[in-house]
C-alpha cells in the first residue's frame, strides 16, 4: 500500500499488512499537528521504500530526542527511521485504505487536550506504552 504528502511529492511503501495503529495524545503531538494526537503505526525497514520525493524531507529535532521528518513542499508529516534503523514509524493519515487497521493504543492520555473525548475499545495508557514492539 502507498502512502504519500498532501502535495503527492513525497511517497512511499508498505508491503506488510497493518493492523495495529497507535494514537499519542502528548502536548508535543497536539502541537506538531495542530489536533488532539498523532495517529502512525510502525513496520519493519524490509516492507517499507520510499518511491519518490526523500530529497524534499526536512527534519526538526529537539534535545529531548522528539523528531519529526516532513515535506519541504507540503508541510506534511513523513515516515521516519526509528533509532535502531530496523523499523520505520509511518503516519496512518497518508494511507487511503488501512482497511485492516484498527488503533490499538492510546498512549500519553493523561496529557490530552481537555477537549479531546476518546471512544473506542482501545487501551488508555496514561503515559508511555511501548507501541513499537
Ligand atoms: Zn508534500
Ligand atoms: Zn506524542
Amino acid at each position: 500500500m502507498k502512502g504519500e504528502c498532501v502535495c503527492g511529492k513525497v511517497s512511499y511503501k508498505v508491503a506488510e499488512d497493518i493492523s495495529k495503529l497507535y494514537q499519542c495524545h502528548c502536548s508535543i503531538c497536539q502541537k506538531q499537528t495542530g489536533s488532539s494526537s498523532q495517529t502512525g503505526f510502525f513496520c519493519s525497514a524490509e516492507s517499507f521504500s520510499w518511491l519518490s520525493g526523500q530529497e524534499l524531507i526536512s527534519n526538526f529535532q529537539k534535545e529531548s530526542g522528539y523528531s519529526v521528518s516532513f515535506c519541504s513542499n507540503c508541510g506534511s508529516t513523513t515516515p521516519n527511521v526509528f533509532r535502531t534503523k530496523d523499523k520505520y514509524w509511518v503516519p496512518a493519515g497518508a494511507f487511503s485504505n488501512l482497511a485492516n487497521a484498527k488503533i490499538e493504543n492510546h498512549i500519553f492520555v493523561a496529557n490530552k487536550a481537555c477537549w479531546d473525548e476518546i471512544g473506542g475499545e482501545a487501551a488508555q495508557h496514561e503515559g508511555f506504552f511501548p507501541v513499537y514492539s
